[in-house]
């Protein structure tokens, strides 16, 4: 979900290692100030859509690679259908609301996704495991999207985290090792410094605690604990 700076070296390296399918969700153009970090896109694709213009690119690097395009806003309405045809979603969005959207979905069919995220100096990855939690909205509920914030980007920063949740998406694949799940990773590449908490579930959230539950829902009745 993303083909900008975090989905350029998520698209790359998952196409580098082997991933036979891949697909590719983005409602943007390139424009001029995408390119410090999105290194799928050239200057010759400036006013392109960026899902034809990655596709391009990867379909150069790996021949044999399939690909599908999502080009389009995501909604509850088209996520879940679209994540339901994948193994793993990686979500390189910038908006609080666009990982909503992408958690509500993979809960609802059961697909994990891992997460990044970018501003400034910093970044952060984390991992989801539908029907297990906490997911997204246990971490965030209540916190809004600032409309007024505009992410300004130290730019290599969009390659370390896209490769970490390609790292994370690999581990998911292939079964090795310990999955990011159930914690963030944080890295401040100001210090440089990774730090690593544990987040627990939230039991009364509307996502993930009715997925752990499937046969206890108690649908619109309200909360009591
Ligand atoms: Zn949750």
């Amino acid at each position: 979900m993303g083909a900008g700076g975090l989905g350029s070296p998520v698209l790359y390296y998952l196409a580098a290692a082997g991933v036979g399918s891949l697909g590719i969700a983005d409602r943007d153009t390139v424009s001029l100030t995408n390119l410090n970090r999105q290194i799928l896109h050239n200057p010759g694709d400036l006013g392109r859509a960026k899902t034809e213009s990655a596709r391009d690119k990867l379909a150069a690097f790996r021949p044999d690679l399939e690909l599908r395009l999502h080009p389009g806003s995501l909604d509850d309405g088209n996520a879940p259908g679209i994540v339901a045809g994948y193994d793993l979603v990686l979500a390189a969005v910038d908006s609080r609301e666009s990982r909503r959207v992408v958690n509500r979905a993979c809960y609802a069919r059961g697909v994990p996704w891992i997460d990044g995220g970018v501003d400034g100096f910093e970044g952060l990855v984390s991992v989801y495991r539908p029907p297990s939690g906490p997911c997204y909205e246990c971490l965030t509920r209540g916190i809004p999207d600032d409309p007024g914030h505009v992410p300004r980007l130290f730019g290599a920063l969009a390659g370390t985290v896209g490769l970490l949740q390609v790292q994370e998406a690999l581990k998911l694949l292939l079964g090795i090792g310990r999955p990011l799940a159930g914690r963030v990773l944080f890295y401040d590449s100001r210090e440089p410094r990774f730090d690593v908490v544990e987040v627990p579930a939230d039991p009364s959230c509307p996502v993930c605690a009715n997925a752990r539950s499937p046969g206890i829902n108690h649908g619109d009745h309200g909360e009591h604990g």
